[in-house]
């Protein structure tokens, strides 16, 4: 795949949205060693109290690593808690997506980013299409993809994290595939089952949410027997393969983006 460059305005802030995940760490070390010395580099990140508290030590490391203090934003409406978001907003997974990362990160970027601000995205070498994809339904917003420039995977991220001598948040040491919050809407019914394992009390306060939300707040469906395609609560989650690293979406500014493009541009019936 022929992949589009990006032409970067000498005035142009480079802004590194920092997920706490290894892939946005390295394009954000990329995206320094190239810019950083014409251009004016931001890190930004969104605090979520829900995330492993692991991600803050995360954090503060990657800034030791790239010299540069990151800009942390903080959500004041929900605490910055996703529990908060799902009751408040009476669901927890809609058609477009999870309400948490758009009320959490999105709306906190909207309100920091100024025009021509060029994105850097964590997008790895396996997800050249997603970039792509991004590009042609948002030709007017700049971005760069470092890790795909250069051909560099996750593990390979994960590589360079440990050779700089950076230990692994620890939702990855626990053997899932990003560092998103536990408890992410946007995993399946294996994800949910290694959830139910590892952070009982998580997977207790999502169950209350849809005790108290009723059956719209189901997300996950029965794949197979006689009610196939019903959804059900997590309660009722069968027992069954559990599967940490589940390649659910890391969590990020962009992704939102990405699907808040897509909402505005999807024909009204
Ligand atoms: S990681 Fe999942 S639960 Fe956390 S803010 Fe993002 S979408 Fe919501």
């Amino acid at each position: 795949m022929t992949l589009r460059a990006t032409i970067v305005r000498p005035d142009a802030r480079i802004v590194v949205q920092f997920s706490c995940g290894a892939a946005s760490a390295v394009a954000g070390k990329l995206a320094l060693a190239q810019y950083g010395a014409t251009h004016d580099v931001q890190f930004l990140n969104a605090f979520l109290a829900s995330e492993d508290a692991d991600n803050r030590r995360f954090l503060a490391d990657c800034e030791i690593w790239t010299g540069r203090q990151f800009t942390v934003l903080r959500d004041e409406k929900y605490g910055a808690d996703v529990q908060n978001v799902f009751l408040r907003e009476r669901y927890l997974k809609g058609p477009h997506g999870a309400p948490c990362s758009k009320l959490l990160k999105r709306r906190l970027l909207d309100a920091w980013k100024k025009p021509g601000d060029v994105m850097v995205l964590g997008y790895t070498a396996e997800e050249a299409d997603r970039l792509e994809d991004f590009r042609e339904r948002n030709p007017d917003r700049p971005v760069i993809a470092p890790l795909i420039e250069r051909g560099l995977g996750k593990e390979d991220c994960k590589a360079i994290i440990l050779r700089a001598g950076i230990v692994l948040p620890y939702m990855y040491r626990a053997g899932y595939s990003n560092a998103n919050c536990p408890g992410c809407p946007k995993g399946g019914e294996a994800y949910w089952r290694a959830v139910r394992v590892d952070f009982p009390e998580v997977f207790e306060a999502r169950c209350q949410v849809q005790d108290e939300l009723g059956p719209g707040s189901w997300f996950l469906r029965y794949r197979s027997g006689p009610r196939k395609g019903e959804r059900f609560p997590l309660r009722e989650l069968p027992y069954g393969p559990i599967r940490r690293n589940e390649s659910l979406p890391s969590c990020s500014f962009f992704c939102e983006m990405a699907e808040a493009d897509i909402i505005h541009k999807e024909p009204t019936a």
